[in-house]
């Protein structure tokens, strides 16, 4: 459609006085009477008459200025621009009503299956098959529900539409609108005998095993999601989703605290004092350590790599070691003897007798 300002030949603030003066002088100039040898007189002669029909009444010129167009708008400004009927109705009663229709069907629900790893294939990351009871499309009809696969009737209550239309008056203007249909469920088509298998479901019920990757480094609850081996769907509508929530079984010899594994070790007071080299059991196997000599109780030592690997690749964390010093409860005389005597050594004085006791400092710990 031509701009009709553009027609008139008047300014877009135009006056009514000047819209109708114009229109009258091209009028009388394009008039086919007046113009018997031009055949494109008759066409402008038209094109002046619809300008002026528009830029004359104020409503449809201020429907041309806002819209582009005089055309009467549906149900308002949300027509303005892209985007249809469908979206506005997402817009104000959510998507849920439409997408039946438009699939023709019924999505398959999701499911929900746990497994319990160990700590040990938290490193390694693997592969387990879950057992998952599931709705599949039965396999006598093909999940048409219909005994022999023959083929469904066009249903009569909507004709095959799957809908059923209404005009309805909304707070956004009148709106048609499309419900599914109840005979059909949307379908638009009726099973007249149904399966005997599915009982016209077009499902059936199996125990089915799914294999999943459970990749290194898993944290405990944490849920894998496998598309598509939920429950098959009806019809066009699409299978549901399996979500896998994988648990990591406690192991009495480590502590997780992210990529790194906490474990207690207990060193014999020699060991301590001397230092040394130990043998640890890691996850993977055992591993050695190193003590310092003079290793406090309460140290935490780090044997690097040896701890659990990061989800998305990359360093394993450390295997932290934290040092407990034992100290021998019961003692021989001559244990006695010997740590009286280190005692001594150690002081460089001779020990308090067990009557005397000795004096010993108090000190806060620092924090
Ligand atoms: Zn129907
Ligand atoms: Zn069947």
């Amino acid at each position: 459609m031509k701009d009709p300002y553009e027609v008139l030949g008047v300014p877009r603030d135009a006056t009514a006085d000047e819209i109708k003066s114009a229109y009258r002088r091209l009028a009388r100039t394009y008039h086919p009477d007046v113009n018997p040898n031009d055949p494109t007189a008759e066409e402008k002669f038209k094109e002046v008459g619809e300008a002026y029909a528009i830029l004359s009444d104020p409503e449809k010129r201020a429907r041309y200025d806002r819209f582009g167009t005089a055309e009467e708008q549906p149900v308002g400004p949300f027509f303005n621009g892209a985007g249809g009927i469908e979206d506005i109705f997402e817009m104000f009663f959510g998507t849920g009503f439409q997408t039946q229709n438009r699939r023709r069907g019924r999505d398959g629900e999701d499911l929900r299956a746990d497994v319990t790893i160990s700590l040990s294939e938290v490193v390694t990351g693997t592969q387990r098959e879950v057992r998952v009871r599931r709705q599949s499309q039965c396999p006598e009809c093909m999940g048409s529900g219909s005994e022999g696969g023959r083929p469904p009737e066009t249903c009569a209550h909507c004709r095959g539409a799957g809908t059923i239309s209404q005009i309805r008056q909304t707070f956004i203007g009148t709106v048609r609108t499309s419900t599914t249909c109840p005979k059909c469920g949307g379908a638009g088509q009726v099973i007249t005998s149904p399966c005997r298998r599915c009982h016209g479901q077009g499902l059936v019920t199996e125990n089915a095993r799914v294999s999943v990757h459970i990749p290194a480094g898993i944290e405990s609850g944490s849920t894998i999601h496998i598309p598509g081996q939920g429950s098959d769907g009806v019809g066009m509508g699409r299978p549901g989703d399996l979500y896998v929530v994988v648990l990591v079984e406690d192991d009495p010899r480590f502590e997780r605290q992210g990529r790194n594994l906490l474990g207690y070790l207990n060193l014999s007071f020699p060991t301590a004092c001397l230092g040394g080299e130990v043998t640890v059991e890691g996850l993977d196997g055992p591993v050695r350590l190193t003590i310092p000599p003079g290793t406090q109780a309460g140290t935490v030592l780090a044997i690097a790599g040896a701890g659990l690997p990061p989800l998305h690749g990359g360093r394993r964390g450390d295997l932290l070691v934290e040092v407990n010093v034992e100290v021998p409860r019961h003692l021989t005389e001559e244990q006695k003897r010997l740590v009286r005597q280190l005692d001594q050594a150690l002081r460089g004085e001779a020990p308090p007798t067990e009557e005397e006791g000795f004096l010993a400092k108090l000190f806060r710990k620092k924090k």
